[in-house]
């Protein structure tokens, strides 16, 4: 089925039902659906046809909807991308992507100036025209608003994601119908949403989790779409107060933030049934700090990455009081989980292994990268790169991604355990653990440190505090105090950013 039809059938079910409130505008499932019938007749005059990509560089609004939905009405691939990425970052999406046209908003679209006219593509923005940029805001004016149906199958192409890069360059991640409708099934289900559900988005739309999963997910059921084009702890607070939201989704560092926010209690934050974080660890100890400060034991984690969907394992609400830090025990609707060997052998309890995932959400492959979709999807297993270990009770914890760890004078060293044990220091806020070039051990441990205050002797105190606490071999033998930790624009640290600013301080 094509994804605009969960749009249309909502229209025709409840037309009068808020699908989006953007602001101070409401708007019902048939005001989105006419105007994403206006914009998508108006697209298909310009020469937008199925199979076209089209890029979209906008924040959460509801032009993204619109425009995410006409593309998708015509048969033609989506490519939603972070509205925080430079014009060179975005040149190399439309590159690689072979886009037909970019859509922007009107509030970025000057970060791609200069693009316009040099690309082989059709801009578009919303607001009024401009040199070289079609309106967007015409467009739907003077579109036709009967019904447009483009008849799909489930194995058709929807849409390309582009990976963040944090292991290196973006990846084109690229999903068919089925793909997309397998996950977001998962999230409406696992998180018990229905047509009385409503979201806050206040994650870039553009990522796997937050578009997929709850975005979709939340059309699926026909919920109410609380649109934010950007995050901060006090406009989460008072949106979910406003709206009354029930379901949230977040990555963990949008959890943390609010929590340390002074008013927080000041807020009624009763109504949420799920407050769902995902797409990078919390630790036990960050879990339940999050769960005391906002009163809740309704916090809810998904394991995934882009290339399954994002689908994967969860941890439940009521698992939380005992299983905290951990990622689950069992995979998600529709996918399956193993824990294997190099030799793909599931391994035995307690020792570590890569996770692989199968299921329907898992990618079609890499855009253009048939070598790279061959050496990640094997025999429809999807690698994932993250190394775990089931403990005795059967649950999931991710112990590093693959990339990160550090080799050490030979011994496997995971980061993610050193930076757990050095934020329990009450002077440490923030901590991010590389692996950097050492003559003889070929590779040392390094821990960049965000302090509270400066601490002297920053090296001496935290191997005191390590001491009783890891094996000497995983102490790291570097630190660096720095203002605030290298993240992307989903909060995740940037590990090759921090190893490049060592070598420049090493040289
Ligand atoms: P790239 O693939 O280019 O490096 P990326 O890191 O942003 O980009 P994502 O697909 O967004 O790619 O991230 C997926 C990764 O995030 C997983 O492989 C895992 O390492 C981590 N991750 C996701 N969810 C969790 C979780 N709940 N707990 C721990 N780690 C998680």
């Amino acid at each position: 089925m094509n994804i605009s039809e969960l749009l249309a059938r909502n229209a025709r079910k409840f037309p009068n039902k808020i699908a989006l409130i953007d602001g101070d505008v409401s708007l019902s499932y048939q005001e989105v659906d006419d105007t994403v019938n206006r914009l998508a007749s108006s697209l298909a005059s310009l020469g937008i046809t199925r199979g076209d990509k089209v890029v979209l560089y906008m924040p959460n609004v509801k032009e993204f909807v619109y425009a995410y939905f006409a593309v998708l009405r015509l048969g033609a691939i989506i490519v939603p991308i972070n509205a925080r990425l430079t014009a060179q970052e975005v040149q190399y999406i439309i590159d690689h992507s072979e886009a037909k046209a970019v859509i922007a908003h009107e509030w970025i679209y000057r970060e791609l100036a200069s693009l316009v006219g040099k690309e082989d593509v059709i801009w578009l923005k919303t607001g009024e025209a401009t040199e070289g940029w079609r309106s967007l805001t015409q467009l739907i004016a003077n579109g036709d608003a009967s019904p447009i149906v483009c008849p799909l199958k489930e194995d058709d192409e929807a849409t390309i994601l582009y990976t963040s890069g944090t292991t290196g360059r973006p990846k084109g991640v690229l999903f068919t119908y089925r793909n997309i409708l397998a996950v977001a099934t998962m999230m409406a289900l696992e998180t018990k949403m229905d047509k009385h559900s409503r979201l806050l988005h206040m994650m870039p739309l553009s990522h796997s989790a937050p578009l997929h999963l709850f975005f979709v997910g939340g059309m699926y059921v026909g919920a109410t779409h609380v649109l934010s084009p950007t995050f901060s702890p006090e406009a989460l607070l008072q949106l979910i107060t406003k709206h009354k939201v029930t379901h949230f989704f977040g990555a963990p560092v949008a959890y943390l933030l609010t929590a340390k926010h002074p008013r927080l209690h000041e807020y009624d934050l009763s109504s949420v049934q799920y407050w769902t974080y995902g797409g990078a660890p919390l630790s036990a100890n960050e879990v339940q700090f999050v769960a005391k400060q906002f009163r809740t034991n309704r916090l809810m984690c998904l394991y995934g990455l882009t290339e399954a969907g994002p689908n994967g394992t969860y941890l439940s609400p009521e698992e939380h009081a005992t299983k905290a830090g951990s990622v689950g025990k069992d995979a998600a609707l529709h996918c399956e989980v193993k824990i294997v060997d190099e030799q793909g052998q599931e391994v035995s309890l307690g020792e570590v292994g890569e996770v692989i995932l199968a299921g329907e959400g898992i990618m079609k492959g890499y855009y253009k990268d048939e070598e790279k979709t061959a050496e990640t999807v094997k025999n429809g297993w999807l690698y994932t790169g993250d190394l775990a270990r089931r403990d005795e009770d059967g649950y999931i914890w991710i112990v590093d991604r693959k990339k990160d760890m550090i080799i050490s004078g030979g011994v496997n060293v995971y980061p993610k355990e050193v930076e757990d044990a050095l934020k329990l220091h009450p002077a440490i806020v923030d901590v991010a653990v590389v692996g950097v070039p050492h003559r003889e051990w070929g590779e040392t441990v390094k821990a960049f440190v965000v302090t509270k205050e400066p601490i002297e002797q920053l090296a001496e105190e935290c191997k005191r505090f390590l001491s009783d606490k890891l094996a000497d071999y995983k102490i790291p033998k570097l630190y660096e105090a720095i203002p605030e930790l290298p993240r992307n624009a989903t909060g995740k640290i940037l590990k090759q950013v921090l190893r490049g600013m060592h070598n420049e301080t090493a040289t």
